[in-house]
């Protein structure tokens, strides 16, 4: 019998809760950004109790066989905020620094989120906290597959559909997938999706979340009459988000000037091409030395001078401490929940454009629905027809939230929560209450 040890004998400590001067809570953050919109949409209290609670949550012990033989009994939550207009979408993270609120905050995002661009799902996010970094393949599918039939009562293609999120990629997704087909008896290809494209995946889903922050950063230079041709970028995060929307942004002749990851970051006025900055982090774990480059560290980077600050990492970046010495004049939020309340009152003080990640980074959750309605239909789309769907999708989403931004006189957040918030609020009240 294998000895057990416990997976995280040293919590992590949540990154930065609890300053003495911001709360950085990520759910308490997420339900003051709710509680902003329903104030300007008058919600009746009841009904703003429902909205703001999560509907149902999980958390599992994990046991996971390591490949030094020991056992490890990891921690996995999966939270569903809210499942108004359909089943509950969102992903799973595996981070040392994952926490229930964490999860329970990403979870209600995600709900706010398919609201904004109009899809018919509700919001959910699952978790696991381990250092993915440190475990090897054999192990990451262990505690996948175990993770994943922990949770199987409430998971399903009409209840509950994961999806790749912070250290979860497309082969995660195939573990998910299998492990549920075979305990179902059938492969279920719309259980989850973010899969390969071998597996039901759908072609553009990759890209989906760097190219959804490229669309609504275009809209946003027509607002600001930026021309995106040659704008200075800087990317904060080199994942499947950040990485991606450097490589989408020079392709329209943008010029990333600064890009970092969680060892730190890389600058140079001339501009740094996205592929050798990939190759190089694929060759030594990093972009930071990279050839032609200056170091700087994630803080310099959030300061730069530059036209598009790209947050693409995690929570809390820009916050009270900061979110003045930001220079950039288009802040697109490709990270869920990078910029606190505070903040967002900073960077509208300033004349700074933020595009909300609801609405910023919803390109990734717009092609998971277009990867399910075709894993349902069995019926495949070329890739442009994708593109061309998600730009449709985007684009609509970008001027419905900018036009209530502007008819409520509050900043593109709260313009995208209350009309997010407005949507799902309709959807309960047209239910109604059961029984
Ligand atoms: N994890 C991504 C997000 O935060 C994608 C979710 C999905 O595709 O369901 O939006």
């Amino acid at each position: 019998m294998a000895t057990v040890a416990k997976a995280n004998p040293q919590p992590v400590p949540p990154r930065t809760f609890g300053t003495s001067r911001e709360d950085l809570n990520p759910y308490r953050i997420a339900q003051l950004q709710f509680d902003i919109a329903a104030e300007h949409l008058k919600l009746d209290p009841g009904l703003r109790q429902v909205l703001r609670t999560p509907k149902r949550i999980m958390e599992v012990a994990i046991p996971t066989k390591m490949d030094n033989g020991q056992l490890k009994v990891f921690t996995g939550f999966r939270v569903q905020h809210n499942i108004a207009r359909g089943p509950a979408k969102g992903g799973m993270r595996y981070h040392p620094g994952v926490t229930l609120d964490e999860v329970k905050a990403l979870a209600s995002w995600m709900t706010w989120k398919t609201a904004t661009v109009n899809i018919p799902y509700g919001g959910g996010k699952g978790g696991v906290i381990c250092d993915p970094k440190r475990m090897s393949k054999p192990e990451l599918e262990r505690m996948t597959r175990r993770f994943l039939s922990e949770i199987l009562p409430i998971i399903g293609p009409d209840k509950d559909i994961p999806a790749p999120d912070v250290y979860t990629d497309a082969q995660t997704m195939a573990w998910m997938m299998d492990t549920y087909s075979m305990t179902l008896g059938a492969t279920s290809l719309g259980v989850v999706t973010g899969k390969p494209v071998s597996l039901g995946g759908s072609l553009g889903r990759n890209e989906a979340t760097a190219r959804g922050c490229l669309f609504v950063t275009e809209e946003a230079c027509k607002v600001k009459k930026i021309s995106l041709r040659g704008a200075t970028v800087a990317i904060q995060g080199f994942g499947n988000a950040g990485a991606i929307a450097a490589r989408l942004f020079a392709e329209k002749k943008a010029k990333i000037i600064a890009v970092s990851d969680s060892r730190g970051g890389v600058h140079s006025s001339r501009g740094i091409d996205p592929m050798k900055a990939l190759r190089y982090k694929e060759r030594t774990g990093t972009v930071v030395g990279m050839p032609g480059t200056s170091r700087i560290s994630n803080e310099e980077l959030l300061a730069l001078k530059c036209d598009i600050l790209i947050p693409a990492a995690l929570e809390n970046c820009i916050t009270l401490e900061n979110a003045d010495q930001i220079k950039a004049k288009i802040v697109a939020e490709a990270a869920n929940g990078p910029t606190t309340p505070h903040a967002d009152e900073v960077l509208a003080r300033k004349g700074i454009f933020l595009l909300p990640d609801i609405l910023a980074n919803a390109g990734g959750v717009t092609v998971s629905y277009f990867e399910w309605a075709q894993n349902l239909q069995g019926y495949f789309w070329e890739e442009h027809e994708v593109n061309a769907k998600l730009e449709k999708v985007i684009k609509k989403a970008f001027y419905d939230v900018y036009e209530a931004a502007r008819k409520y006189h509050v900043h593109n957040r709260t313009g995208a929560y209350i009309l997010a918030v407005g949507r799902v609020a309709d959807a309960t009240m047209v239910r109604g209450l059961f029984p």
